[in-house]
């Protein structure tokens, strides 16, 4: 029974700059962060139970989540998981995936610049607040998608493994309404070698019941 906590950032507040301005980068871990957390553990408290299973799990299954606390769970659970990803595949400065990953995101989508150019509408696109994915379904295939305020792919039955949060928070003080920009500026400071290992895990987590959280015989 642990309440949940902010992560770290593996890295500085003005690491992603010029693409991500420090100030941003602050308001958005210290007070957008935070906020989805307290409220998470505020609703969890009444129900502690419920912190014995992983996070993944609750999104996946929020029926399974009392009723009561069901959309804040969901708002809040996902806006959690959302950034600790997002937090994740930031950092690096132009790198492109490789390996197992490239050859996917080849065979999937024709050329990285046509996957770019995909994952980039699907941020564009995303009326009002949300998010834009890279994720991978259960049989193991890449798919580029978005979801709307603070919903989990894991909702879809998919495993994210990089996403792009286009709420305003994330962008407008550098970018105020030209959120093209700001994904364009996105693919500067992506970390594939996170994304690849979120790729590797993915795999696993499908191929193995009891980490597998959409698999009945899981929790
Ligand atoms: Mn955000």
């Amino acid at each position: 029974m642990k309440p949940y906590t902010l992560p770290q950032l593996p890295y500085d507040y003005n690491a992603l700059e010029p693409y991500i301005d420090a100030k941003t980068m602050e308001i958005h871990h210290t007070k957008h962060h935070a906020a989805y957390i307290d409220k998470l553990n505020a609703a969890l408290n009444k129900y502690p139970m419920l912190y014995e299973l992983p996070l993944e799990q609750l999104l996946a299954d929020l029926n399974a989540v009392p009723q009561d606390i069901q959309s804040i769970v969901r708002n809040n659970g996902g806006g959690h998981y959302n950034h600790s990803l997002f937090w994740n595949i930031l950092g690096a400065r132009a790198q492109t995936p490789q390996g197992q990953l490239l050859n996917n995101i080849n065979k999937t989508f024709g050329t990285m610049e046509r996957f770019i150019d995909e994952f980039s509408n699907a941020a564009l696109n995303r009326f009002g607040s949300g998010w834009a994915w890279l994720s991978v379904n259960e049989r193991g295939e890449l798919v580029v998608h978005s979801t709307p305020n603070q919903d989990s792919p894991l909702m879809d039955r998919l495993i994210p493994i990089l996403g792009l949060d286009v709420w305003e928070h994330a962008y407008y003080l550098s970018y105020q309404n030209r959120r093209a920009d700001y994904i364009k500026a996105f693919w500067n400071i992506v970390n594939w070698r996170q994304v690849e290992i979120h790729y590797d895990s993915a795999g696993k987590i499908l191929a193995d019941c009891t980490l597998n959280p959409f698999c009945v015989e899981a929790a």
